[in-house]
């Protein structure tokens, strides 16, 4: 008979990280079930690497009971209904009853450009596994023209990806010598908006002296897969050869079902504590909504990013509040809102952006130069993040002792 019970949606990043951190904080008559209803683990990041032909599927993927301490219980299922009165969570064929509950389901992708595949065979996305791979096949057979990377709305994850996937695919496609013409359209005023006007700038320095051209405020209203035309809501239209979209972000249905949301149908949180409207209910990472006070229009707050680093940091958070509240003792700890960023930019270099986004007035996020050791520290943790549960602590070491300065960037600062 266990103590009780504590039940993690979502095998994910925010719920790997609460998984093996709640499991060294408890003891073993406290249960800890993940449920994630995909058995194989690929790290999203490294999409952008595989895109590019410098990774392969199997270096970025592991299977997830790997990734995962054997002390935790793993049921491989769809969760399909979750009952926060009566606190149980419903699967195909059985339901499994909580303490404490953490949701961690991420963001559906929806690719509409996609559905009809065969008028889409020049559309692709980098924004899961097969889509990545797609991506490399077509990228590697390229004989050069124009190259659209659209964001298809707000909010999307890791909103860096878009310029970073312009920047790896220019010069992947330049060292071939072709002839290309890269170009971004997105609704956004500027690059990462929340990290304000001078970040925002600093990337659109960057990747205009990569030749790749920027079309900020560019809201798709249809995209003609035929004669390969763009057409935005403002009018303008824009010709391509491939077009690569980062596809609508939206809520698992199973969420939208479950009245934890808000109007725009994402799970708003307590902003230092993680905690949803109902006790011992947490939500963390992509699936969660935190406005952040705004920098040019007060009426409209920003939120935080949905970004593998705030998954990360709020399940390690959450995973000490968590275990607190369960033994009794007092945990004065408020999540703090510290986020960074390595942007790959290609030729083996990334920038780094990292600030205070709980900052008030606004986020204050800075980025420094480009180098390689933030593109190593990337790598670092690539290998750190896919390497068996078991073996993570002595890589983490051997790393430290290695390339100590790298990894301590983010802890410094
Ligand atoms: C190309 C790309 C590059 C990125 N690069 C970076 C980066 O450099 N830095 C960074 O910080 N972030 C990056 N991100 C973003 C990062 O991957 C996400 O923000 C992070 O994974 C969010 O973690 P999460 O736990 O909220 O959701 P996820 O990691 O998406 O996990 C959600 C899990 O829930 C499971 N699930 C969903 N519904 C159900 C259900 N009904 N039943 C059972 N299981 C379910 C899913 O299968 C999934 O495994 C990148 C993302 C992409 C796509």
């Amino acid at each position: 008979m266990y103590k009780a019970t504590i039940l993690i949606l979502g095998g994910g990043v925010g719920g790997i990280v609460t998984a093996n951190n709640l499991r060294k904080k408890l003891p073993k008559d406290y249960k800890i079930i993940l449920i994630e209803k995909n058995k194989e683990h690929s790290l999203a990041a490294s999409y952008l690497w595989l895109m590019v032909d410098k990774r392969t599927p199997s270096q970025i993927s592991s299977p997830l009971k790997k990734l995962v301490s054997n002390d935790v219980e793993i049921v491989y299922e769809e969760v399909q209904k979750i009952n926060t009165e009566e606190k149980f969570v419903t699967l195909p064929n059985s339901n499994i009853k909580y303490d404490y509950l953490v949701i961690s389901l991420g963001a559906d992708l929806e690719y509409p450009t996609l559905q009809d595949e065969s008028k889409g065979t020049d559309v692709f996305s980098f924004y899961n596994l097969d889509g990545s791979i797609k991506l490399r096949d077509k990228l590697k057979n390229f004989r050069g023209g124009k190259i659209a990377v659209m964001v298809s709305s707000l909010p999307y994850k890791c909103p860096g990806a878009p310029f970073e996937a312009a920047m790896l695919i220019s010069d992947f496609l330049k060292k071939k010598s072709l002839n290309v013409e890269v170009n971004i359209f997105t609704p956004e005023p500027q690059p990462l908006p929340v990290a304000g006007p001078q970040l925002g700038q600093a990337v659109i320095d960057l990747i205009t002296s990569k030749q790749i051209n920027f079309y900020p405020l560019h809201k798709i209203s249809s995209v003609d897969t035929i004669n390969k035309k763009l057409l935005f809501d403002n009018n303008n239209s824009y010709n391509f050869d491939i077009l690569i979209t980062i596809p609508n972000h939206k809520t698992p249905k199973v969420v939208v079902e479950s009245r934890l949301t808000n109007e725009a149908s994402w799970i708003p949180v307590n902003r230092n504590t993680m905690e949803t409207k109902f006790e011992n209910v947490f939500a963390i990472g992509d699936i969660t909504t935190i406005p952040l006070p705004g920098r040019w229009n007060p009426d409209k707050p920003m939120n935080l990013p949905k970004a593998g680093v705030f998954a990360h940091s709020q399940a390690i958070f959450i995973s000490e509040i968590i275990a607190a509240k369960i033994l009794g003792k007092e945990s004065k700890e408020i999540f703090c809102g510290d986020g960074f960023c390595m942007l790959e930019a290609g030729e083996e270099l990334a920038g780094f952006a990292y600030g205070d986004f709980y900052a008030s007035p606004h986020p204050d996020v800075k980025m420094k130069q480009l180098g390689k050791s933030w593109h190593l520290g990337k790598v670092l943790f690539e290998k750190w993040w896919l390497a068996p549960f078991g073996l993570k602590k002595s890589i983490l070491k051997m790393m430290l002792r290695s390339g100590g300065k790298i990894l301590r960037i983010p802890i410094d600062m």
